[in-house]
């Protein structure tokens, strides 16, 4: 059951904690957090704690700086990695607000909360299960992987057995619960899969599973990195997305007499996906690097297409198996771990939820590989590319009315300068691809 405040209160005396972080996050998805004593704790239970939002990424500047922090208590956990002797140390998610009390609109929480509730008014609730992979190098500053395991390897080349084993651990004791974990393809790459829950949950899980894993990591000695592609020439890291609607108990998209076992809903909201995936890419890959894993070759999709088996396709449908209504579902591909996921789960969500409301067709599935289709056979089967670096996804969530609708004015304008910039500053970089490239020849 959620914890109230009451059920806070007795959790902080009971086991000893010393300091409870009230966490929030920033448009680009990066985890705040402020710590308040065992004594501040009831005010800002019931009256959340101010703090200065002027320097927070994609919060306001200077003028109407003061934001309230409101805890929702429903998500008070421990942190494992502050023992209960040294004295403990517990977190709650925040919901930012202005000081009349008022939702904040540069809150991405809220952007979740607010395209959530546009899902519940349909009757809907959104699943999602994400599958965050990552790396871990000897440190910050290089590459150098801990082992040259390959897919799904186990010890003595999986040296990370230990590291993953203890995250788990340690999510589960957050009461996040996980479905299973993994080598991944690339040396050092892992993965460590989350069972499904709500996006509202799910997203704050996410937040919750990157800073786990960094944690436990460095715990150990070494580094985590959710850097979609650290290395050139081996698989980047992605966030697929699994993702459903249930009505009560139903899943909205299971119809057992269709040849797919998909709804005529389950079927237009794939299409919603497919149709606005060009417009939502640079909030699922916003950075310079994420277009680097988007690229031919390395099991990340290109192309705008599904498939059931195909992994090069965008969106997977994977194959029903009997029984199990409730695992139907679409895997969302091109997401990458860096993403915001709350902004992310919204922005996939009104795609998903635009096709359903105005009945999207969903065009017939790929199953040729299609990197090795060549541009005319693409074109013949209308199959369009992702945008293909992050100026070009930004000015294409520029021009979107639903992006727009989505995020809401604040978020959408805070989000779209903010890449504009990064996208100027990487462009005007000379590389040493440049270098290697043109000075021998020219
Ligand atoms: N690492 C691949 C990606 O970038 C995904 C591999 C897989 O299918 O799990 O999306
Ligand atoms: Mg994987
Ligand atoms: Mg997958």
């Amino acid at each position: 059951p959620a914890m109230d405040k009451e059920a806070v209160l007795k959790a902080v005396r009971d086991n000893n904690i010393k300091f409870v972080r009230l966490w929030f996050t920033d448009i680009l998805g990066v985890l705040k957090s402020f710590a308040v004593t065992p004594s501040e704790l009831e005010t800002a239970l019931e009256e959340g704690m101010g703090f200065d939002g002027s320097s927070i990424e994609g919060f306001c500047r200077i003028e109407e700086s003061d934001m309230i922090a409101m805890p929702d208590p429903s998500t008070f956990t421990m942190l494992p990695w502050r023992t209960k002797e040294s004295g403990g140390v517990a977190r709650m998610f925040t919901d930012v607000q202005t000081p009349d009390g008022k939702p904040y609109a540069g809150d991405p929480r809220w952007v979740l909360r607010r395209n959530l509730q546009k899902a519940a008014d349909m009757g809907y609730t959104m699943y999602v299960g994400p599958e965050l992979e990552y790396f871990y190098f000897k440190d910050s500053k290089s590459t150098e992987p801990l082992d040259q395991g390959g897919y799904f390897d186990l010890t003595p080349l999986d040296v990370a057995s230990d590291l993953r084993r203890d995250t788990i651990f340690a999510l589960e004791s957050m009461g996040i619960d996980v479905e299973y974990s993994h080598h991944e393809v690339a040396p050092s790459q892992h993965e460590i899969d989350l069972r499904f829950k709500d996006a509202l949950q799910m997203a704050d899980a996410a937040m919750t599973y990157r800073l786990t894993v960094k944690e436990v990591a460095m715990q150990h000695g070494v580094y985590a990195t959710f850097m979609p592609k650290p290395i050139f020439g081996e698989n980047g890291s992605g966030m697929h997305v699994h993702q459903s609607l249930f009505n009560g108990d139903k899943n909205v998209f299971f119809d057992g007499n269709d040849m797919y076992n998909l709804s005529k809903e389950g079927k237009s909201y794939i299409a919603g996906l497919l149709k606005h995936a060009p417009e939502i890419t640079s909030l699922v890959a916003q950075w310079v690097n994420s277009y680097k894993r988007l690229v031919p070759g390395y099991e990340a999709p290109v192309y705008v297409a599904w498939a059931r088996r195909n992994r090069s396709s965008l969106v997977r449908v994977p194959m029903y198996k009997p029984g199990k209504e409730k695992a139907t579902r679409c895997e969302f591909r091109c997401p990458d771990p860096a993403c915001n996921p709350y902004l992310a789960f919204a922005a996939m969500l009104a795609a998903g939820l635009k096709g359903l409301k105005e009945g999207y067709e969903m065009p017939d599935p790929v199953e040729d590989d299609i990197f090795e289709m060549n541009t005319q056979m693409r074109d013949e089967r209308g199959i369009t590319s992702l945008p293909g670096s992050l100026g070009e996804a930004i000015e294409v969530t520029a021009q979107s009315e639903l992006v727009k609708e989505c995020l809401g004015d604040h978020v959408f304008n805070q989000f779209i300068n903010n890449k504009r910039v990064e996208w100027d500053q990487y462009r005007v970089h000379v590389s040493q691809f440049e270098l290697d490239r043109y000075l021998p020849i020219l």
